[in-house]
């Protein structure tokens, strides 16, 4: 019987440019952005400006994580204690995290089986809220259509602000992710396509908001020493009336980061790879559903769902617990309990109870898998083998033998 001995959580190294970047930044110890002499300008400055080059946005401000950056983008739209804001019922923790961080009351919207927005369910969620906002989590790389969505959008006369945890680098009809909303948010966490550890960043084109987010994150009276930024006139307006909320990025996570803006289209390519090979191993698997995807996205293929519509629980476990035992490390949507960075709606207690019918029918069938870039085209033939084979056997059993769920790490 084959069995997988790799990693699904091993990133690759940063690249050496990345880490002479860094010792040069530990060796003078500027580590705060702010600080520097005469001449200098720091590495989260830089950052910001090749980040905000490589999306086509006139603004970018880079902060600690990439919750932060929604959580600023949300409160520099003016979100409100008690303010209703739309967003996706599959995504993760940090999404609705975000909107409670600042008050706001969130509104899910259901899901469909191609893991993407429900445009109807979202006019409908839209006039029963209220809600001014959408926060729109491109939730494991699955864009929905992003033309449509901006026409729905405008329609119900809705601020878009977007999470790219999942799509840094991917592009939707030629537009990078992240420049259809107001707002495009962006995680640089160990998991996503830009490793600093944690990290998050920002990108907009309105001045307004640019400066709101900026001096939210803890600029002081320091502006000036941003480059992606807007004009002193529209701090001098701002800068009394908004709140310093802490969330500055340092410059040796910067400095890490900015070699690797330009090996982000590398690593799409790469991981589309990969993904491709995991579609083609799985493909035509009875009871197995692929995600199709849609020919206007490129895609950040990092991770990789399917779907085993209807079947019951305890047959979902028991798949999983044997391809665990074959070293194929799997997540299940659907769980009960959330393991490890699963989460369901219903485990978000502090949102107000708000069944989405649609999305537990699609969660209950849910599996999900990282697809590191230290995997070769062959780790991944085998994973579908593996995967494949335990498919099959437990999609025809009779008899489900009771197991325990694997632990995750
Ligand atoms: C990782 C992630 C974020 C941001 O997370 P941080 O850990 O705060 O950087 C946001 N949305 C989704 C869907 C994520 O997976």
């Amino acid at each position: 019987m084959e069995r997988f001995t790799g990693a699904f959580t091993q990133q690759e190294p940063i690249p050496e440019a990345g880490i002479a970047a860094a010792l040069a930044v530990l060796q003078h110890g500027r580590l705060h952005r702010y600080n520097t002499v005469p001449g200098e300008i720091a590495e989260a400055a830089l950052l910001e400006e090749e980040f905000a080059a490589f999306t086509g946005a006139r603004f970018c401000l880079a902060v600690a994580s990439g919750g932060y950056a929604m959580g600023c983008a949300l409160r520099a739209c003016g979100v409100t204690p008690g303010a209703p804001v739309l967003s996706n019922a599959f995504t993760l923790a940090p999404v609705p995290g975000a909107i409670a961080a600042v008050g706001g009351r969130p509104v899910l919207v259901e899901v469909t089986e191609d893991l993407t927005l429900d445009l109807d369910d979202l006019a409908v969620k839209a006039r029963s809220s209220g809600a001014r906002l959408l926060l729109l989590s491109h939730m494991r790389g699955h864009v929905c259509d992003m033309d449509r969505l901006m026409a729905r959008a405008a329609e119900l006369g809705l601020t878009v602000i977007e999470d790219c945890a999942h799509t840094m680098g991917a592009t939707w009809n030629g537009v990078q992710s992240g420049r259809h909303g107001a707002v495009g948010c962006y995680s640089t966490q160990t998991y996503k396509h830009m490793n600093s550890g944690e990290g998050g960043l920002l990108v907009t084109d309105d001045e307004e908001l640019a400066a709101r987010m900026i001096l939210l994150s803890g600029s002081y009276m320091l502006y000036g020493r941003h480059r992606a930024a807007p004009g002193e006139e529209v701090f001098r307006r701002l800068r009394l009336e908004v709140p310093n909320v802490s969330g500055r990025m340092d410059n040796l996570r910067a400095a890490v980061l900015r070699p690797q803006i330009g090996l982000l289209d590398d690593r799409r390519d790469r991981w589309a790879a990969l993904y491709r090979g995991m579609e083609a191993g799985l493909a035509q698997t009875p009871g197995l559903r692929l995600i199709p995807r849609h020919g206007a996205e490129r895609y950040m293929g990092s991770s990789f769902q399917f779907l085993l519509p209807a079947w019951e629980p305890a047959r979902i476990t028991a798949f999983l617990a044997r391809a665990a035992a074959r070293g194929v490390e799997l997540k299940w949507f659907g769980a009960p309990e959330p393991v490890a960075f699963t989460s369901r709606y219903e485990h978000w207690a502090y949102a107000d109870p708000q069944p989405c019918p649609q999305t537990d029918r699609v969660l209950a069938g849910l599996i999900d898998m990282r697809l590191p870039l230290t995997f070769t085209p062959e780790d991944v033939a085998l994973i579908a083998r593996i995967i494949r084979a335990e498919v099959l056997a437990l999609g025809q059993a009779e008899v489900i033998e009771p197991v325990e769920a694997p632990l995750a790490d």
